[in-house]
């Protein structure tokens, strides 16, 4: 049966990657070896359900509780597993904190790797060429696309993800924010600001 659909493939692959997925999807599913239902289920949830809210909620509870923060940080797995946010995709999970000298961007240069039960399916940029292979080259550039302006002293720290690790920024808390409750904070927490390519916000000025 393998045989069968790489000898359909062979004899013209789409070269467009749009209707090259379309044309694995239809073949996979002629051959009974996925189901859209469930494909539409998971998208729904991922898509629908998830969004980038739970790993909001981690972040609000780090700038307000240090010992879940080192917790989280150096029992990330353990952690997210004890609050349900591990699964599909966010398997193993590592937290890279930004400092004052460092700031954290994430990308997969491979594919589209992310952790779904934090933030949900990734935007469309995240899985772009131009995304995927200028954050590794170029990171500072794209960080000035997203509007990201940071001090030439700052380190930028890359890092790619793979189907075994996935990454979630934890974002220095603005100082306008500071003595909020957590439930406040999970507002200002935005999903590029778990990515890198953004800062929290006021949930005013959203
Ligand atoms: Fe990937």
């Amino acid at each position: 049966m393998k045989k069968d659909i790489l000898k359909q493939f062979h004899k013209g692959f789409p070269s467009n990657p749009e209707a090259r997925v379309r044309a694995l999807k239809i073949t996979l599913e002629k051959e009974g070896l996925i189901d859209q239902k469930a494909l539409d289920e998971i998208i729904d949830t991922y898509q629908n359900k998830v969004g980038p809210l739970n790993g909001a909620k981690i972040v609000a509870k780090a700038w307000t509780d240090k010992n879940f923060k080192a917790e989280l940080i150096g029992n990330t797995d353990y952690v997210l597993k004890n609050m349900g946010l591990n699964g599909r995709q966010g398997e193993h999970v590592v937290v890279v904190e930004n400092t004052e000298a460092i700031h954290n961007l994430v990308v997969c240069t491979l594919c589209s790797c992310y952790p779904w039960p934090l933030l949900g399916l990734p935007p469309n940029w995240y899985k772009s060429d131009a995304y995927r292979s200028r954050a590794v080259r170029q990171p500072r550039t794209v960080l000035n696309d997203f509007n990201v302006k940071l001090s030439s002293s700052k380190k930028v720290k890359v890092w790619d993800s793979t189907s075994e690790v996935r990454y979630l920024v934890l974002p220095q808390q603005p100082e306008s924010s500071k003595g909020l409750s957590e439930n406040e904070l999970v507002n200002w927490v935005t999903r590029d600001s778990m990515i890198g390519t953004g800062f929290p916000k006021s949930p005013k000025g959203k």
